[in-house]
């Protein structure tokens, strides 16, 4: 085919009068850098364009996807753009060197061939033009593109199984973690850097000490120390690098199987998400493409990467959602079994130090952690759910109980012997049916070829029955022995005779009390509303719900009782506060917080539930001060204490040493100078008297 001649037939008026695009792709950098030939034909196609008729103002080229590979559409400007000029209208050629690479990717570019068919655009590359909307030509071009994508795939794949022949051997050549290194003879060593050495030394050892990626984390940053990566992009690639250690940082060198001196490829797998980014999705290691133990040296050995791993997986389920932490040292019966009944998440404890003891408190945060809310979900206070359990348990427990669950658990074991008895019956009819087809076939006539073959093809046919039979067997029984050892017959043997004496025991362990808890209970939900719900699943299947009071918070359990505010109501008709702390002591009443009465307390109590004071009351029944009663008689203040004192008139105590009195009669008057003689008596009170009078 000719089309660097001017005119051509497939060309018309409609063609030259829309633009021109001229696709150039180079599907790598490096491509771009070091192909410059591949670029140059591509800018060459131009030309025939021009020859073709179209003058070069027409001439669009589209670069921009230079660089990005053409395996997918997605992320590549340059193709788009070409699709929405080509479905405009607004080309009427589109060129490219070898076309059918303008889409690698198949789907593509029928795509691009069927927008191009409905908008009458020609296609045009180095073998020659085409046009889409003629059946042969879309033909050509649709093979074109099926031809390109399996050469792309023949070729991604003779290069993959490259890469991975290689890495099967262990002799392929990966960029290394800081602190390893290749050799001359590309032999991977240890960092000939000796403070990268050292650093890594250490990061390994201290999470042998520590256990926790995120302590040993701690532990760097604390003292300072600087850690080594390498930055694998921008102008520093390759270089290491010193910086603090992250904590994405420690995972990866814990994870990372070359510091244990392995070889591993495979350890993640690739998959293009449906926007064209690609995404790596972790391995478990036995899926790992290879792994080649001892390939070189390395910090640590293959054991201890092992056990690392597993640290890590505990550590991880720790922080999980539904994690079960294990029983620990604090007196909250329900840690970590304990399910909230508004959400179903798993509650949290704290604890709270009232006069010197742990006060539980479950609460449900979840939520509140993870969705920034203000509110615990519900939080209850627990000293009371964890008397109430732990009764339920006590006056469930006791030997009878223990003798049935262990009749259970062998009536259980009897089960699962007749299964196996079963089980093995069907085993041996295999072997049995197996036996006759073998003789069947002994005694055929060997002449009779045809009827040999048949039986010799059933008897290999009962051979394999009876071979799957006896595997499905043994893994049946396998199974049972592993429920079996797993149950908790041994458990339940072991739990004492007289579960109450040992709960009680004083001598007995918060953390032992707890696994006993947890050997008989599955969990248990908690939901406060206007009284505490209780659900107590135990093991086994068998649920109880105790309904309990709303616990008091801490201030209702400081309150005073009802009794003791009557009583001090009461008392205070006829005595001052310094004397209600003994008579309240005296009938065994005790404060809020469970102390003694002092007068500080009475007083304290009167002002704080705003009961009248002494005073108060003695006023309202019209008592009158010394002075007031002073000016009545005409006498001194002085001349009334002393009347009291000698009994001349009624007082009544307010407040230790100080009096109100009843309204005296005229009577009084005549006794006072009787009064005078004894005077030097009372002398040293005056003052006193004076001032609280006043
Ligand atoms: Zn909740």
């Amino acid at each position: 085919m000719n089309a660097s001649t001017g005119s051509h037939h497939k060309i018309r008026a409609e063609h030259l009068q829309r633009d021109a695009y001229l696709y150039v792709r180079q599907s790598s950098m490096r491509q771009v850098l070091e192909n410059t030939e591949s670029t140059k034909r591509q800018y060459q196609l131009r030309e025939r364009a021009l020859a073709l008729g179209w003058v070069s103002e027409q001439i669009r080229v589209i670069d921009c996807d230079q660089g990005m590979s053409g395996s997918s559409d997605a992320g590549r400007d340059g193709f788009q753009q070409l699709v929405a000029e080509v479905s405009l209208g607004n080309a009427g050629l589109v060129m490219g060197l070898e076309v059918s690479r303008l889409a690698r990717n198949n789907a593509d570019w029928h795509r691009l061939l069927q927008l191009c068919a409905f908008t009458d655009t020609l296609i045009l590359d180095q073998d020659g033009l085409y046009d889409p909307a003629a059946f042969n030509d879309r033909l050509l071009l649709g093979l074109k593109g099926a031809m390109s994508e399996a050469e792309l795939h023949v070729l991604k794949s003779r290069l993959q199984q490259g890469i991975l022949n290689k890495a099967r051997r262990g002799e392929l050549k990966m960029p290394l973690p800081a602190g390893l290194a290749y050799d001359e003879l590309d032999r991977v060593v240890l960092s000939p850097d000796t403070q990268v050495r050292e650093t890594l030394k250490k990061f390994f050892a201290a999470f042998r000490r520590l256990r926790s990626a995120s302590a040993v984390v701690k532990e760097f940053r604390r003292e300072n120390i600087q850690t080594p990566h390498y930055s694998r992009t921008g102008p520093k690639s390759e270089r290491i690098i010193w910086g603090e250690l992250t904590h994405s940082q420690a995972l990866h060198r814990l994870h990372n199987p070359r510091y244990a001196g392995a070889f591993a490829y495979g350890r993640a797998r690739s998959r293009r998400g449906p926007d064209g980014t690609v995404r790596y999705h972790k391995q478990p290691q036995e899926e790992w493409t290879c792994l080649i133990q001892d390939a070189h040296e390395g910090y640590i050995s293959w054991d201890e990467y092992q056990a690392n791993q597993e640290i890590l997986t505990d550590n991880a389920q720790a922080y999980s959602n539904d994690r079960r932490p294990p029983p620990r040292e604090g007196p909250a019966l329900l840690q970590g079994i304990m399910l909230c009944g508004r959400c179903g998440k798993r509650m949290t404890l704290r604890y709270h130090q009232r006069r010197g003891q742990m006060i539980p408190q479950y609460t449900c945060q979840r939520d509140k952690i993870e969705q920034g809310r203000t509110n615990d979900c519900q939080r209850i206070p627990g000293a009371a759910i964890d008397k109430a359990i732990a009764e339920l348990l006590v006056s469930m427990i006791n030997s009878q109980n223990v003798d049935v669950a262990i009749a259970v658990s062998r009536e259980l074991q009897t089960r699962l012997d007749e299964a196996d008895r079963l089980r093995y019956q069907q085993v041996e009819r295999c072997r049995y049916e197996a036996d006759l087809a073998r003789q069947r076939y002994m005694k055929v006539d060997p002449d009779k070829r045809y009827v040999a073959e048949v039986l010799e093809a059933e008897w290999n046919e009962k051979l394999r029955a009876l071979d799957e039979a006896q595997i499905s067997y043994e893994a049946a029984r396998e199974r049972d022995a592993l429920t079996i050892e797993d149950d908790h017959t041994a458990a339940l043997k072991s739990l004492p005779r007289d579960f109450s004496a040992v709960w009680e025991d004083a001598s007995l362990a918060n953390r032992d009390r707890k696994r006993m808890v947890r050997l008989l209970v599955e969990d248990v939900t908690l939901l406060k509303d206007t009284k505490v719900t209780c659900h107590i699943r135990f093991k086994g299947g068998t649920c109880k719900t105790l309904n309990l009071p709303l616990p008091k918070s801490a201030w209702e359990l400081r309150k005073t009782a009802p009794e003791v505010l009557t009583a001090i109501d009461e008392l205070l008709n006829e005595y001052p506060d310094y004397k209600l702390a003994e008579i309240l002591t005296k009938r065994g009443m005790m404060s809020g917080t469970g102390k003694p009465f002092s007068s500080a307390i009475v007083t304290r109590i009167r002002i704080a539930y705003r009961l009248p004071n002494r005073w108060t009351r003695l006023r309202r029944q019209g008592k009158l001060s010394a002075p007031e009663i002073a000016r009545r008689l005409g006498v001194s203040t002085e001349k009334i204490r002393r009347c009291r004192e000698f009994g001349l008139l009624t007082a009544h105590e307010f407040k230790e040493g100080n009096y109100l009195y009843d309204d005296p009669g005229p009577d009084v008057v005549k006794q006072i100078p009787q009064l005078k003689k004894n005077a030097h008596l009372t002398a040293a009170h005056t003052t006193e008297e004076v001032q609280y009078a006043t």
